[in-house]
Order: C-alpha cells, then structure tokens, then sequence
C-alpha cells in the first residue's frame, strides 16, 4: 500500500462500505494493513459488489506488537466470541482454540470469530488483526508448540506463582482451561514441558473467560502506551 495507489476490496467490504455504513463514491475513510500502517482513502467507486479506494496520506505508520498468543478452550458460543472480541482489543497477536479433557463440544464458525476480531481490531485502532488458529487437542496443540515460546498455563487451586506482565516483544502465550477446568493429568503432561510455566490469577476461581481476559490484561499491562 502507498499514497496514490488504487486498491479494489472484495465483495463483503463493498457490501459493509454501501449497505451497512451507508458510505457514497467520494466519502473519505481510513484503511490499514499491518505490513503498511493506516492510510486516509477515498471511495472512488462503490457498488453492491464492489468498491475501489483510493489511498491518500500515511496517517500511521506500523508499530511494533506483542508477541502474545491466548490459547482457550472453546466455551459457549457467546462467551468464545467474548473471549475473541476482548483478547483483540488487548492485543494478542493470535487464537488458539485447544479442546482439552473437559471442553464441551461446541462449533466453532471460523468466518464469525474472524469477523469480530476484525471489528475489535477497527475499534481499539490496532493495525493488526489476530489470526484465529484451526481447533487443535491438547496432545497436538503441546506437539506442536514452539519451544522458544513460554506458555504461561494459568491453574486454579495452585501453588504457582502469580502471572506477571511479559516482555512484549518476547514470544509468550497464556493457556486458559475450560469451564470445567483442566484435568489434573493434562496438567502433569504440560508440566512435563520446559517451555510450559503454570501460573495463579490470584486466590478466587474465575470463570474460564474472567481468567483469559484478567490474564491478558496483566500479561500485556507491560506494552508501551
Ligand atoms: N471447575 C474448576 C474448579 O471449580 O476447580 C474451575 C475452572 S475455571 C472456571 C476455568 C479456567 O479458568 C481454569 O481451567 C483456569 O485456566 C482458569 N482459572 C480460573 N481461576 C483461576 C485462578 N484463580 N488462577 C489461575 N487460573 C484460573
């Protein structure tokens, strides 16, 4: 993306810009990509299908953002979408729903949750919008996680010490069990792991989407402003 150039957006956008935000040929907007930053734009055209824009001025450039994932047991539909919504306006980089001993079977719509991370995204002003990761079992997601990263497994009824915030630009990522909790085998077979840190959120028990957002908030509490 560069100021003067013309960039033609797919039908959705065409049908949110026209239909939803009632935007006319001619009405100016902002855009952002998160190799890029923000640019002013223009809609040059706009119909039910699709919509060009022209961009203007740089308004942004890209900023530097946290390298955190939140790793979650798929809860209740409303409570994902919670959980999704608020861990974008925090900040994490990437979703990674993880079906553990006690998720209960939920169905996950991946152009849902996609949705509203990008609404979230629009309204905390982040560049970025987090990648939403394909359901993986416990077993896998633990296979397949990069050892670099720390894995920040939050344990109720624990002696673990209280999560603290982690450098931003660290790799980190915070596991949070289901509404059931985590099985204390689960818990063994990711202690077993050098990379897997358990942590306490303090002496209450919270619900699963309490925990991942109370978790974020003092993960991420050290981001610059
Ligand atoms: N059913 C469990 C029980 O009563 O012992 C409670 C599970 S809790 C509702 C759901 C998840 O939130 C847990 O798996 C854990 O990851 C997280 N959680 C809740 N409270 C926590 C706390 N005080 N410290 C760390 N994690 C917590």
């Amino acid at each position: 993306m560069s100021p003067g150039a013309t960039l033609a957006t797919s039908a959705a956008q065409a049908h949110y810009l026209g239909a939803v935000m009632r935007r006319r040929a001619g009405d100016r907007l902002l855009v952002f990509n998160a190799g890029s930053g923000e640019f002013a734009a223009t809609i040059g055209a706009l119909d039910r299908r699709a919509a060009t824009l022209v961009l203007g001025a740089r308004t942004r450039a890209p900023e530097p953002e946290p390298d955190c994932w939140l790793c979650f047991a798929p809860l209740r539909r409303d409570m994902t979408e919670l959980v999704v919504e608020k861990a974008t306006e925090l900040g994490v980089s990437r979703l990674v729903p993880v079906l553990t001993a006690r998720t209960q079977p939920a169905r996950l719509r991946a152009d849902r949750l996609a949705a509203i991370a990008t609404e979230a995204a629009e309204q905390s002003e982040r560049l970025t919008i987090p990648d939403i990761a394909e359901p993986a079992p416990l077993a896998a997601f633990l296979a397949s996680f990069p050892p670099s990263r720390r894995l920040f497994v939050a344990a109720e009824r624990h002696a673990a010490p209280p999560l603290s915030p982690a450098d931003p630009l660290q790799p980190h990522a915070l596991l949070v069990g289901p509404e059931g909790g985590l099985a204390p085998e689960e818990l063994d077979a990711m202690a077993r792991h050098a990379f897997v840190s358990p942590v306490t959120l303090g002496p209450r028990i919270l619900r699963a989407e309490t925990a991942a957002i109370a978790g974020l908030a003092r993960l991420l509490a050290g981001s610059a402003p």
